[in-house]
């Protein structure tokens, strides 16, 4: 049986680690950017809520006449997905023991952490977490030159969260429970992706220095984590994408200064201690502010994201966030508008919000009010352009840049209000 796995624009770690769970299981399996149907059944492996509204993947789906399964991040809210696409099936969640019983045996109630159609009913079997223990996974040859955020690939050291974002997704997908691999796990994958041409690598897309949380040493298996991986790397190739503030201390950062590129990311979001309460952050602007400095102090350069346009976020509220930005010398900043990812607690708020009141419907009738913009699209855009000024090497904004950003805060606003209608279509029908 031939298998094409399919994961649009980019190979993302999971369907890697699928494709390589189906080889080793003797299955013909391909792993392809593109939307093709030369194959038995395809594994449809998605990651945005915005591809379910992609024309050419709904016309792909509905006119490919072979079986489609669909998986990856999205699997979290099954019911869209088969509201959306014309899927046979839908694998919830960590998808490696699923994905092998519905090949095998096909659709069955009896496989944990999948999802179908029965007539008009759909069934929704409870998903079970996945052994760590795995195969290689399955390399494509062209890896080396895919690039995600100056990555070839973002490999995975543990599963889970101990955080309960309010609008991230993680800890519904993985579980509150960290789940570490061996280091020599990690490593022996390392080799395997380097040998295949990867010179960058990223570790873990959740907090990285949770890896072996739980357990006695957990500080000093991160530390040793980050050793191996740059003896095989080279610490200017290895990054880190993520951290919480509340888990750095010195030790750590002196070990992300020699180990990796030397950069942390924290996810500061909002300089309003009302609107990280309400994110459930579970911190505060004086721990994020102390855990930069912290880290300017170790000798580590510090980008810091931001997320504007939360349902209760109000213009007070976003001054704070300007206030912040001026007060912490970031060396980069990232923007983000609120994106209500189903079933997150996000999303929920942004369900109990009338538009009239969501900075992602309303008119921005302020300093940009010539753009055009909503609230949200304004805040966006004036944040970048207040950040670039802002950050430890103050930059001018150039034309280009300035268009860039207005570019890319219309985007965002378009993207998240595409996402929210598809949320308030399924709140209509009962299904959220
Ligand atoms: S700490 Fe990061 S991964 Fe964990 S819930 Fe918050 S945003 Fe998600």
């Amino acid at each position: 049986m031939k298998v094409t796995i399919i994961s649009p624009d980019l190979y993302t770690y999971g369907s890697m680690v699928i494709g390589g769970v189906l080889k080793d299981a003797g299955f013909d399996v391909v792993l392809t950017r593109e939307l093709s149907a030369d194959t038995d059944i395809v594994l449809l492996s998605l990651y945005s809520t915005l591809h379910l509204m992609d024309e050419k993947i709904r016309d792909f789906v509905s006119h490919s006449n072979r079986t489609v399964y669909v998986g990856g991040p999205i699997s979290a809210y099954p019911d869209i997905i088969l509201g959306e696409l014309d899927a046979d099936a839908v694998i919830i969640g960590e998808g490696e023991e699923s994905t092998l019983a519905l090949l095998n045996n096909g659709i069955s109630e009896d496989i944990p952490g999948i999802a179908f159609r029965n007539d008009d009913e759909i069934i929704r079997t409870k998903p079970e977490p996945a052994k760590m223990e795995r195969p290689f996974p399955l390399i494509p040859d062209d890896i080396q030159n895919q690039d995600i955020r100056g990555a070839n690939v973002y490999i995975e050291t543990h599963r889970g969260c101990i955080g309960a974002c309010g609008f991230c997704q993680v800890p519904k997908f993985f579980g509150n429970r960290i789940r570490s691999r061996d280091i020599e796990d990690v490593v022996l994958e390392i080799k395997e992706f380097k040998r295949y041409g990867v010179k960058r690598i990223a570790i873990s897309g959740g907090t990285s220095s949770l890896y072996q949380y739980g357990k006695s040493m957990n500080e000093s298996a991160f530390i040793e984590l980050l050793q191996a991986i740059a003896e095989v790397m080279g610490n200017r190739n290895v990054s880190i994408p993520d951290m919480r503030v509340d888990y750095v201390n010195e030790d750590i950062l002196h070990a992300i200064r020699d180990y990796t590129m030397g950069w942390v990311y924290y996810g500061i979001e909002s300089g309003s201690d009302s609107i990280l309460k309400d994110m459930r952050k579970g911190v505060d602007s004086e721990k994020n502010i102390d855990a930069i400095k912290l880290a300017q102090e170790c000798g580590v350069k510090v980008g810091g994201s931001f997320i504007v346009g939360y349902p209760t976020e109000t213009p007070g509220d976003y001054e704070l966030t300007k206030n912040f930005i001026e007060d912490a010398f970031l060396d980069d900043i990232f923007i983000s508008i609120a994106e209500p990812i189903p079933e997150t607690n996000l999303a929920n708020m942004v369900l109990r919000t009338d538009d009239s009141a969501n900075p992602t419907f309303t008119e921005h009738k302020g300093e940009y009010k010539i753009l055009k913009l909503t609230e949200s699209e304004a805040r966006c855009f004036d944040l970048q352009l207040h950040g670039q000024m802002c950050k430890s090497m103050p930059g001018i904004v150039t034309d280009q840049m300035y268009q860039a950003y207005l570019k890319e805060a219309r985007q965002q606003g378009s993207d998240v209000r595409a996402v929210t209608r598809l949320l308030q279509k399924y709140r209509k029908k009962d299904v959220i």
